[in-house]
């Protein structure tokens, strides 16, 4: 029983669920709809908030939103007017530009400076760190659209068509939460090679990020393939500083340099031992302006390396960056943590996505033009949308707590959808958060029957 005094964890203003859809929709009403005016019964932004609801609700297919298609919480906790149907909605989001998508980032992004949830984010020299990846979400020999990335089997000539997309998200090596920035879609105009794919759509996604966001302090962190010097280039031009990844295979030149810089006495060493189980030797070097590659020998570079070794003497790790961020003995162990906190793309963002519920590689259709892209940046905004809520929102933080594992919130979330009717998403983690689904009289068959006879 709900004790009387049991006072419901405040949301905060605008950084919970309901004011973010509500500006979500007030977004999408904007996007513009170029179908026939008799064509015309489900509104764009309907068939957004709709897709916005499968992926909220984490559904594995769109046959679990068809099935729910007349329930009236869709109505009420994702602002949709006429609910389209998933053959409708795919028919709507088809055509629709990925960049419209973008602005939904950027007002949810808003709201996080304002409400000041990004200051516990700023890593270094009042720098956000933001990480940057490539990942494929579809794969298949038969479905492809305008925009499929191909690769042909050099036996067979059989054509495999796939979907990949760069994120980028501010991460801190401190918070578990990451915060992703709009995605952008890998396409097949970009290129002949995976290489060449990934670096254009990193030219285009560090333009919009800096048009986007043109007074935001950031640190890029990438892996090896980013450390290139078009792209350095490229991040100095946008007045972004960078901490990039560095394998001695890529930059035989560099590491030379590193070791005449050491035998010069311009590098500098730190040493120390961490005491687990095995006593592990921590080692740190470091040297500034150094010349990138022979062919860009006007491009320097400060070069930051990490080593564990194992008591017998062994490498069990090794990390190298190149960075444009000046290196001291005060600051190079944050520098290594800003460096490694490149992961929480993969493992924060992408593997949530793919194995926690978000279902990314699935299938949600196809389209012919950009459906798939479309559905891909409004799962990554649906996935906004929950880490705002993990960092900002008490009541949220109440009920994933209560529940321990997101998977366990994901099913609570649609099970309290499906049985009780809520006005709100903040109505709805009350009913979980309190269990009020088990306080509501449940009326016996024989009752309803005795209760319509006059
Ligand atoms: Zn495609």
């Amino acid at each position: 029983m709900l004790h009387p005094d049991a006072i419901p964890p405040k949301t905060r203003r605008h950084l919970s669920f309901d004011p973010l859809i509500r500006q979500i929709r007030l977004r999408a009403k904007l996007f513009p709809d170029t179908r026939d005016e008799s064509n015309c019964g489900y509104s764009m932004a309907d068939a957004v908030m709709s897709a916005m609801a499968v992926f909220a609700l984490k559904d594995p297919s769109l046959l679990f939103f068809q099935q729910r298609r007349n329930d009236e919480n869709l109505k009420s906790l994702f602002r949709i007017l006429n609910v389209p149907s998933d053959t409708q909605m795919r028919a709507i989001l088809d055509p629709l530009e990925p960049d419209l998508i973008r602005p939904l980032f950027n007002d949810v992004f808003r709201q996080l400076q304002r409400g000041k949830a990004l200051e516990p984010y700023t890593f270094h020299e009042g720098c956000y760190l933001v990480s940057m990846d490539g990942t494929g979400y579809f794969s298949s020999k038969k479905i492809h659209c305008e925009s499929c990335l191909q690769k042909k089997n050099s036996k067979t000539g059989e054509i495999t068509y796939h979907h990949q997309m760069l994120g980028a998200a501010v991460v801190h090596p401190d918070h578990k939460q990451v915060i992703p920035l709009a995605p952008e879609p890998i396409i097949k105009q970009d290129g002949d090679n995976k290489n060449d794919c990934e670096r254009n759509a990193g030219k285009r996604l560090l333009r919009k990020i800096r048009d986007e966001h043109p007074n935001l302090k950031l640190i890029v962190v990438e892996d090896g393939l980013a450390s290139n010097a078009p792209h350095i280039r490229q991040l100095k031009s946008l007045d972004m500083r960078f901490l990039l990844g560095a394998k001695p295979d890529d930059h035989e030149h560099l590491f030379e340099e590193v070791s005449k810089a050491e035998a010069e006495g311009r590098a500098t060493t730190l040493r120390w031992t961490v005491e687990a189980k095995e006593a592990v030797q921590c080692e740190i070097r470091f040297a500034h302006d150094l010349p990138l590659n022979k062919s860009n020998a006007d491009l320097l570079v400060n070069f930051l390396q990490y080593t564990e070794y194992a008591s017998d003497g062994s490498i069990r790790k090794r990390f190298s960056w190149v960075t444009d961020l000046t290196i001291t003995r005060d600051n190079a162990r944050h520098l290594v943590l800003g460096g490694r906190a490149r992961w929480k793309i993969e493992n924060e963002t992408f593997n949530t996505l793919k194995n926690q519920g978000y279902h990314l590689e699935h299938n949600f259709g196809h389209g012919e033009q950009n459906l798939s892209v479309i559905f891909a940046m409004l799962m990554m905004l649906a996935f906004l949308v929950d880490q705002t809520q993990e960092l900002c929102c008490p009541l949220f933080q109440a009920v994933h707590k209560k529940l321990v594992s997101r998977r366990s919130l994901w099913d609570h979330l649609r099970s309290h959808f499906r049985h009780c009717r809520c006005d709100s998403m903040q109505h709805l983690h009350e009913a979980i958060l309190y269990d009020l689904a088990k306080e509501m009289p449940i009326p016996t068959f024989a009752s309803r029957r005795r209760a319509r006879v006059p």
